[in-house]
């Protein structure tokens, strides 16, 4: 059944998971038992200004086991998604001063969408989360400035291409971030989406940004693709299943529309 599926899809990103967390534990655990056979020794010899460095380094190295395990613990506890009917356009709209303050003056934030307004029946504080992430990610790409578009359209998916997506054929609302930036090699590509796979310095990626947006993309029936050009630049487009239900009234903030599901 469809939830088997889904569970045996959740015990394969929580194996992923908790590997990657034993490995990076095991290397954090690895440097205090060093430095408290090093206290030892510098002990015996009373070497105390060296023992110093040491204790220094053993209480940051658990210092930062103790943030990973934070870490995993928001991750699991990852709130409940509450969808609504969610005009994309709006909440982009909001979110714009935001997203500009996040990258910075040297970044120039643009917009696309066509003349409709699109709706999706989402959970706007989860696609809020979302759409920042992909916009820091894309910062991140472009150290020296460049460009960060924002676009939104209607896409109507034909059986073979939403195969593609894994998604099942119909009407979906597309919002796709591209940025003029370094891109990623294929072997970054392959593993974007893995929980805590970051290729950022310690301590500036978490590795969690494209997993939650994955995350997010399948639990509200959507998926997410990313095309990336070396050198040149990346998009990350999520797919999400249009909302057709009754209209909403123009000027209702997306997050106080309650609608039924048509
Ligand atoms: P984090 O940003 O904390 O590293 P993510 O899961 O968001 O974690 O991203 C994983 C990796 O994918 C990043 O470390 C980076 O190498 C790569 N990546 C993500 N977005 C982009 C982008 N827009 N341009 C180039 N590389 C990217």
């Amino acid at each position: 059944t469809e939830d088997a599926l889904r569970q045996a899809q959740k015990m394969e990103a929580v194996g992923q998971l908790t590997g990657g967390i034993a490995h990076d534990f095991n290397n954090i655990i690895a440097g205090i038992v060093g430095s408290l056979e090093l206290m030892s020794i510098r002990l015996g010899q009373g070497r105390f200004n060296e023992i110093e460095r040491y204790l220094t380094g053993a209480s940051g190295a658990a210092k930062r086991a103790a943030s990973l395990t934070q870490r995993l613990l928001a991750f699991s506890r990852r709130q409940t998604l509450e969808p609504k009917p969610t005009r994309l356009t709006n909440l982009i709209g909001g979110m714009l001063e935001l997203v500009q303050r996040s990258v910075g003056p040297e970044i120039d934030v643009r917009t696309v969408a066509t003349d409709q307004v699109w709706t999706t029946f989402i959970d706007a504080g989860q696609l809020e989360n979302a759409l920042l992430n992909l916009c820091i990610n894309a910062r991140d790409a472009m150290p020296t400035g460049g460009t960060i578009t924002i676009e939104t359209a209607n896409v109507g998916m034909g059986r073979e291409e939403a195969a593609r997506k894994g998604l099942t054929s119909g009407e979906y609302v597309s919002l796709c971030v591209s940025d003029t930036g370094v891109g990623m090699a294929p072997e970054v590509l392959e593993r974007a989406f893995e929980p805590f796979y970051t290729t950022k310095p310690i301590g500036q990626g978490t590795g969690l940004g494209l997993s939650m947006v994955y995350g997010f993309a399948g639990q509200s029936g959507g998926a997410v693709r990313i095309q990336s050009d070396l050198g040149k630049g990346t998009t990350v487009c999520l797919y999400l299943p249009r909302y057709a239900g009754p209209d909403i009234p123009e000027d209702t903030a997306p997050q106080e529309t309650e609608l039924p599901l048509a």
